[in-house]
């Protein structure tokens, strides 16, 4: 498993990311394929990117593929994607792979080109593409993976990897992303399940609170019926046990 790599503006890891992604992992080949292609290609070159939807709400999305096609090749601003052309592959991977499509990858030129500014960024009109385009919108993922790659086509191979969400007016949120085989990415995830499971006395502690909830919930109900279970006296010493157990949990 490579270290994970951020981007080129730090400015943009303080933006974190609303979607809990602590990462985005590549499979070695997705991420060779994407080397070899978008990485050497001239700029403005794209390819999309598949794996397992479900992994999108795991805190580390995994892309296992990446599917290019020589000729889509768009204009020098912004990457346009061709929904016509692109859907019968789509189809082919989710009816003989069961892959999902997760986002697009496409180039841009590097810091040296006539869009140095923020180039390592998706641009407005990507993010206009990514949040319009019927190709992206059907699928209802909560966002969508958008690397953005230099090529060494004028300038050297780099990743930067993002995150586009349906919300508009909402950036591009800057993600880590590493390397990991398959074996590796079962780790990961068993870890981070591992990590945010409640311990038994956390499950237990919740289980009593929920319980004394419930009960004074109850016994509110039965005041507000004018039904005494118990005498006013006693009804108050239980609400202060309870109100005072609660407070300690
Ligand atoms: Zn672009």
């Amino acid at each position: 498993m490579t270290t994970n790599k951020t981007n080129c503006k730090g400015s943009d890891q303080s933006l974190g990311n609303p979607y809990g992604v602590e990462k985005v992992a590549f499979s070695p080949e997705a991420f060779e394929k994407i080397r070899q292609t978008l990485g050497t290609k001239c700029p403005e070159t794209m390819g999309l990117l598949f794996g397992n939807a479900a992994t999108l709400t795991s805190g580390i999305p995994y892309v296992t593929k990446m599917v290019y096609r020589d000729s889509d090749v768009s204009t020098l601003i912004c990457c346009s994607v061709d929904e016509k052309r692109w859907s019968p592959i789509i189809e082919d991977q989710w009816f003989n792979y069961n892959l999902d499509l997760l986002g697009d990858a496409h180039s841009h030129p590097g810091e040296d080109g006539p869009y140095a500014l923020d180039a390592c960024k998706p641009s407005e009109g990507d993010l206009f593409t990514s949040r319009n385009n019927e190709m992206f919108t059907s699928l209802n993922h909560p966002y969508l993976i958008t690397p953005i790659v230099f090529s060494d086509c004028g300038f050297e191979f780099d990743l930067f990897c993002y995150l586009v969400g349906p919300e508009k007016d909402a950036p591009a949120y800057p993600v880590p992303y590493c390397i990991m085989t398959a074996e590796e990415y079962r780790q990961a995830i068993a870890e981070r399940a591992a990590a945010t499971k409640p311990s038994a006395l956390q499950v237990a502690a919740r289980t009593i609170a929920v319980s004394a909830g419930v009960c004074l919930c109850t016994i509110a109900t039965l005041l507000a019926l004018d039904v005494h279970p118990v005498s006013p006296e006693s009804l108050s010493s239980i609400l202060e046990e309870i109100s005072q157990f609660m407070y300690h949990l």
